[in-house]
């Protein structure tokens, strides 16, 4: 059954109902694992090509004042020491992104209600105006009118990961907003014209394959232009911290029936898959993603955005992360894009439009 349901996705997995997408998470047997790999790979090649694209992560702030369940920037987590990147450390940090080719930089923090939409709309100003850079936002939730403001100063994409789409459960793990305001905050970014990033995690207690594939199934309905997946990595001094981790394999299989699914999307590895396995990378891409994010985000301030521990890569620097990356690529006989990596999804909605 999986067989003939796989080789159907190579040109109609977009269609593919909530039950076949249970169906192709739910493979266990090596046969089958090595068929969906091989189609996710496949369906990548003809969708998105052979780049895979750098995005800069500069965590600029790990002060947030959400309480969220499995997350080691939680406020109630008093024993992490807090920091705020200075405008001056977060453009050096650009600069340096820029002079090493890198096209993407994501602005990630914590919900720092320093940031306001005055201080904000100022950086996005003076990246601006010393850099040509694409600029994606991380920073949780803001009203409408302030990613209308933000979007007029100069910021490209908007990354928020809806993280389970199964309601109550969301409602458990987020003390501090429900899954519908998050969906109306993604519905809101696309009509203002942003790329869109969106995303869940994989092996969250009490989450099952069903709502797994709702997670992807909500992607497809947002029309999202990037989707991450990264297992849960229990952090000790949350209420999670005694919970199993997430599973890598699944987080693979997510990620290859994403690629099936979401067909020209951006897909990234991430940085909490490859804690887990050293080839984390390498497997992705190779089982549909063509994105990784190097950590821009200076030293000492890197160890201390400790979504979970033992982040891999903390001591590195930007330049060495570069190098790193670029054998890595050629590893598995692809390229670095070159440029922006502007959403595919996007060009071809400006093309019909
Ligand atoms: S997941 Fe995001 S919003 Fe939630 S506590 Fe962590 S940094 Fe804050």
């Amino acid at each position: 059954m999986s067989k003939s349901l796989i080789e159907r996705t190579q040109y109609a997995g977009a269609d593919l109902s909530l039950s076949e997408i249970c169906e192709l998470l739910s493979i266990t047997s090596d046969i089958d694992l090595d068929l969906l790999w091989q189609a996710a790979d496949h369906v990548r090649r003809q969708e998105v090509g052979e780049d895979i694209w750098l995005r800069g992560l500069l965590e600029f702030s790990n002060i947030c004042t959400c309480n969220c369940l499995y997350c080691g920037l939680r406020r109630d987590n008093t024993g992490l020491p807090r920091y705020r990147l200075t405008e001056e450390q977060i453009l050096e940090a650009v600069h340096r992104l820029s002079r090493l080719g890198i096209g993407t930089v994501v602005l990630q923090s914590g919900e720092d209600p320093y940031f306001t939409e005055e201080r904000l709309i100022a950086l996005l100003h003076a990246i601006r105006n010393t850099c040509d850079i694409a600029i994606t936002l991380s920073i949780g939730y803001r009203p409408k009118s302030e990613l209308a403001a933000f979007k007029r100063a100069g910021a490209h994409r908007f990354l928020i990961r809806h993280e389970i789409a199964n309601p109550d459960l969301y409602r458990v793990f987020h003390p501090d907003s429900t899954l519908a305001d998050r969906v109306e905050q993604l519905k809101d970014l696309r009509a203002l014209g942003y790329e869109v990033g969106s995303g869940c995690l994989v092996g969250l207690p009490g989450q099952t394959v069903a709502d797994l594939a709702d997670d992807i199934a909500l992607a497809r309905e947002l029309e999202v232009d990037m989707f991450g997946v990264g297992p849960f990595i229990p952090h000790p001094d949350t209420p999670l911290g005694e919970a199993t981790p997430g599973s890598t394999l699944m987080t693979y299989k997510m990620i290859a029936v994403a690629r099936l699914v979401l067909r020209d999307v951006h897909i990234p590895v991430t940085t909490a898959l490859s804690t887990l396995e050293e080839d984390g990378r390498e497997k992705g891409w190779m089982r549909g993603a063509n994105i990784v994010m190097p950590n821009a985000t200076p030293a000492p301030y890197r160890a201390q955005y400790e979504l979970y521990k033992n982040k891999r890569c903390i001591d590195d620097t930007l330049e060495h992360c570069r190098g790193c990356l670029g054998r890595r690529v050629k590893s598995v006989g692809r390229v670095i894009g070159q440029g922006r990596g502007t959403s595919l999804k996007l060009l071809r909605r400006e093309v019909l439009v």
